[in-house]
């Protein structure tokens, strides 16, 4: 099988390192550079887009905001796997939270706004405090704002404004303020035949918007309540492939934050948790094979490497730590790769975390090293 995954990040390349035992190989269309590009060595073979759609037998994405030329060439070629819908709904906050009051599946109450009026409008109906979020573009906390107190009304206003006018079909969502405990997300495949398979839900830590820690957790109630949910909106979207969703627990209810239709950085830690990891269950899905197992097989945390190219060697000779590089440049604050940490029991885990805190700076991983402090 051969799938050309749009994107060529760290996504596609997790994916080609899962395709490979399975025979399934990917190339991927770099959607800046305009070049299909092999997504471990980005050496382009001098194909263009249509010449890599015809040599695909599937055609699927590593994110969702994507020009909407590409995807229309790709849904025509009927190869794009999960579909043009899930894309959108994951890239514009207005088709999402449509998508979700569809499917039954609770979420923070909203309002769309698209100039000064509907955000007093927004404010009689959402209530303060509040979130604004761009509806197209938004991704790790960004094109967001707080409104905390009526008084700030007129300066964020003058921001929103200027983000409405940056872009064509731009609008601001302003949702609810969620007084949540924490941030849990599930990663799952839903098959062509119907059939799901999720992975255990994970805690989620962010730092600054942006995903630092994610674990495994073993809570019943609150993983039945998550698939319930998953299963509403795959089956809505008739979806194929992985799909992500983010909650906010609130004292043990869930309401969505947010979809991702695609392989998600909540289910790194599935490399060496569980039986079969996130990637090539989107494969699976995808090139129509069957679902493997999602079974928890060692208690896992994964640490997200953000702006650092390189870490201390005693993390990679301590047991149970599985460093994975994305090959990518260094900036500040980028995504650089993910250690997984592992361990047969929660005690265990907790030890080497504290552990990994004592080698790791504090400036690269503050939450580990909160973590550690309240340990
Ligand atoms: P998002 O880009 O929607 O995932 O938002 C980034 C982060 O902002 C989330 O991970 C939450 O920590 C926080 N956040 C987003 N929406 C809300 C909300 N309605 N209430 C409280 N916190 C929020």
């Amino acid at each position: 099988m051969h799938v050309l995954v749009l994107g060529a990040g760290q996504l596609a390349r997790m994916m080609s390192l899962a395709g490979a035992p399975l025979n399934i190989k990917i190339t991927a269309y770099d959607v800046g550079s305009e070049s299909v590009v092999h997504p471990l060595t980005q050496m382009s073979g001098g194909d263009d887009l249509e010449s890599a759609i015809r040599q695909a037998d599937v055609i699927t994405a590593e994110f969702e905001h994507i020009p909407l030329d590409i995807l229309a060439i790709c849904e025509k070629s009927g190869k794009f796997l999960p579909s043009t819908e899930a894309i959108k709904a994951g890239g514009d906050r207005r088709i999402e939270k449509k998508l979700l009051d569809g499917a039954g599946v609770k979420n923070a109450k909203y309002f769309v706004i698209q100039n000064q009026d509907d955000f007093k409008q927004a404010i009689e109906h959402v209530g303060v405090p509040m979130v604004l979020k761009s509806a197209l573009g938004g991704y790790d906390g960004k094109g967001q704002w707080r409104l905390k107190d009526v008084g700030q009304a007129d300066a964020i206003w003058s921001e929103m404004a200027e983000c409405i006018a940056a872009s064509d079909n731009q609008a601001i969502v302003a949702e609810e303020f969620v007084p949540f405990g924490r941030e849990v997300s599930l990663v799952g495949a839903r098959g062509k035949d119907g059939s799901v398979a999720v992975y255990p839900l994970a805690e989620n830590v962010h730092t600054n918007g942006v995903l630092s820690l994610s674990t495994a957790i073993d809570d019943k109630g609150l993983q039945e309540q998550a698939k319930q949910m998953f299963t509403a909106v795959a089956d809505s979207l008739e979806y194929v492939g992985v799909l992500a969703l983010e909650f906010f627990d609130v004292d043990g209810t869930l309401l969505v934050n947010e979809i991702a239709p695609r392989v998600h950085n909540s289910g790194h830690w599935t490399q060496q948790g569980s039986e079969t990891c996130q990637f090539e269950n989107h494969l699976r899905a995808i090139c129509h094979l069957p679902l493997g197992s999602t079974r928890l097989i060692r208690e896992t945390t994964m640490i997200n490497i953000l702006g650092e190219d390189t870490i201390p060697e005693a993390v990679m000779a301590m047991e149970g730590c599985h460093i994975h590089w994305y090959g990518k440049e260094k900036r500040p604050g980028r995504k650089m790769g993910h250690i997984n940490v592992c361990s047969d029991d929660q005690q265990g885990l907790q030890s080497k975390l504290c552990e990994l805190a004592k080698v790791l700076d504090k400036g690269a991983f503050p939450a580990l090293h909160e973590f550690a402090d309240r340990s």
